[in-house]
């Protein structure tokens, strides 16, 4: 670890963030190493064992879009993934989302719950093991997910985009099977219900005294050489 990180790493000695500070939870562009998705997030718990952090209603983000200003979604499968694209400012409008990651594992899952705070759903997001640098977490989406529901039932999510990723070059055929093997690996967790599941993250809920992070002018900046 280095200088730069221990400055800025919070109360505890150094290696982890207080709960409350505010750091970047960002996805590089696949296949490229520049950022595409930046979430300025309050940190609710960060130990050895679990990172958790809250993202915020209202909470400026930066995400990508075709630079013919079609959004992600909006575009057909089959051009999603080689038209050119740019990223964009958006602010979070939708209800506020806790995101837990364990430290090296190659997935994190995703809190949602409706406006009156009934809890709706997890969401295993498969991505590479989160990378600490001074201002936060990094990580490259896996396109596939799991969404869990309270009674413990699973299913896949978005094998289309997964399997139109491997079509675009964007995954190769070796990184595609471990990325389905982490996804089963994921679903042991699920029907065993280890950790995060069964932590009753459910009935957690943020400070009220937290203010919604900015995001900074610099979200894109490298990380390089910090955390290495
Ligand atoms: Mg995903």
């Amino acid at each position: 670890m280095t200088a730069d990180t221990l400055d800025s790493a919070g109360t505890d000695g150094g290696t982890h963030w207080a709960p409350g500070e505010h750091i970047l939870w960002r996805y590089r562009g696949n296949g490229t190493d520049r950022v595409h998705i930046c979430r300025p997030v309050t940190v609710v718990q960060d130990t050895d064992e679990l990172l958790a952090v809250w993202m915020a209603p209202g909470t400026d983000c930066v995400k990508p879009r075709l630079t013919d200003g079609t959004s992600i979604h909006e575009e057909p499968l089959a051009t999603r993934y080689t038209k050119p694209r740019t990223t964009v400012v958006s602010r979070w409008f939708g209800t506020g989302v806790l995101k837990l990651a364990r430290p090296g594992e190659p997935w994190s899952v995703w809190l949602f719950w409706d406006r009156d705070w009934r809890f709706k759903n997890w969401y295993v997001n498969l991505e590479e093991p989160l990378a600490r640098w001074a201002g936060g977490v990094d990580s490259e989406d896996h396109f596939l997910d799991i969404a869990v529901y309270p009674d413990r039932s699973w299913e896949w999510k978005d094998e289309d985009e997964f399997a139109q990723a491997q079509r675009a070059g964007l995954m190769s055929a070796g990184q595609a099977e471990r990325v389905r093997a982490a996804g089963r690996d994921a679903v042991a967790c699920v029907e065993s219900w280890g950790p995060p599941f069964a932590g009753g993250w459910e009935e957690w809920r943020p400070d009220p005294s937290w203010t919604v992070p900015r995001l900074p002018e610099d979200w894109g900046r490298s990380p390089a050489r910090l955390g290495a």
